[in-house]
């Protein structure tokens, strides 16, 4: 285990370096080409976007998934037609990257027909970074709303005003698709103060987290990453104090409870096993009455936050989407830093499944 107090040096990866060893990985590990490919674009992608989180740092768990059974490299989602705007898509325990985007290409052909499509995907691998879906259906020019809960594992956040875990960090994404020659605003996050792979990317790196972000296991605030991952566990606060609790649990009931994957208590637990269940409403912004001044509003409204005077001068005004663009242009020129004990991780997942890797020059 590193050391809290000493930060670990970092290897420094160009994109495609990135891509290369994460699609030889996933290969190795038993997926198809294609779907090793996608997987690997998809996490590399998240790399770009600054949330190492939910990057690369997430095959050696894949890995053991695969190898322990609950996660199979060649499903495919299937999907069920439920009505004119309702599809339901079982995720057959499939990558998450590929049968989220499975089920988001059919709602998005879905509602170019009826408008909105309710799109329930249950029973998927870890989908990663939500916000993939939301740029997905906005690039096919479509909104979209995405609730997702997690089940499978051990609860990882404790309800507001409670002293242990019982949720997980369901996250919630909005997509507005890009007009007015501004980006498609994103808005992408946990309902949990941070998402448990921040905690795993500071325990590599040897740091701590912020203040208010942790319990140890008897209900102590902590700032030390290792109470996630040793026992007796502690757990996330929410985002929020009761209204990041309130999300946290609407996730549990929308995407757990009505995709029909199920929720925390009554999904068993079974090693390595990360399900996601998701409940997406996409749709076309052309058949509401706004859409003819929509660039003209989402430009003025982007403009006039920004417009803000700094309360730090360091830190402009931004809006959601535009931190991950900033860091995707950093990165795509200086590289995408990778702790040492990230690394290491990423090496023994390949031994595990008979690759070797070594450091990229
Ligand atoms: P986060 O706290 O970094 O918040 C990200 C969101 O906030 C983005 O929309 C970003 O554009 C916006 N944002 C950040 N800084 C901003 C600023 N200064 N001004 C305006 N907007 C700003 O994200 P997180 O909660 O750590 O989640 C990270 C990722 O983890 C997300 O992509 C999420 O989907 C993913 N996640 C996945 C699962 C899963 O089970 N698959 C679970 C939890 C989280």
């Amino acid at each position: 285990m590193p050391s809290p107090t000493l930060p670990q040096p970092s290897l420094l990866l160009t994109p495609g370096q990135l891509l290369d060893v994460a699609t030889r990985l996933l290969a190795a590990a038993g997926a198809g080409a294609e779907d090793a490919a996608q997987v690997a674009a998809h996490l590399v992608d998240a790399n770009l976007a600054g949330h190492d989180s939910h990057g690369v740092g997430m095959i050696p768990q894949y890995v053991r998934a695969i190898r322990g059974g609950v996660l199979d490299p060649r499903a495919h989602a299937e999907v069920e037609d439920r009505g004119p705007a309702v599809l339901a898509v079982d995720g057959r325990r499939g990558f998450g990257q590929v049968v989220a985007s499975e089920a988001i290409r059919a709602g998005v052909a879905r509602a170019r027909d009826t408008g909105v499509a309710l799109v329930a995907l249950r029973n998927a691998s870890h989908v990663g970074r939500v916000g993939a879906y939301g740029l997905q259906a906005a690039a096919a020019g479509f909104a979209s709303v995405h609730f997702v809960n997690v089940v499978g594992h051990g609860a990882l956040v404790a309800p507001f005003g409670g002293s242990d875990a019982r949720l997980s960090t369901n996250p919630i994404c909005i997509a507005i698709p890009a007009a007015g020659g501004k980006p498609p605003v994103l808005l992408d996050f946990a309902t949990s103060r941070v998402a448990l792979g921040k905690v795993r990317v500071a325990l590599n790196r040897g740091e701590q987290v912020g203040e208010g972000v942790l319990i140890d296991a008897a209900g102590r605030p902590t700032t030390d990453p290792h109470v996630m991952f040793e026992e007796p566990r502690g757990a996330i606060l929410p985002l929020g104090l009761h209204k990041g609790y309130g999300l946290a649990l609407a996730c549990e009931l929308l995407a757990g409870a009505l995709c029909g994957g199920g929720t925390v208590p009554t999904v068993p637990h079974e090693p390595d096993r990360i399900t996601n269940n998701m409940l997406s409403f996409v749709f076309d912004p052309a058949r509401l009455p706004g859409f003819g001044r929509l660039g003209e509003e989402l430009a003025a409204a982007v403009d006039h936050v920004k417009g803000s005077p700094p309360a730090d001068p360091a830190h402009p005004v931004l809006v959601a989407g535009e931190p991950e663009l900033l860091a995707r242009a950093g990165r795509e020129a200086h590289g995408v830093p990778l702790e040492r004990a990230t690394w290491d991780q990423l090496v023994e997942a390949g031994r595990s499944v008979g690759l070797a890797l070594q450091a990229p020059a």
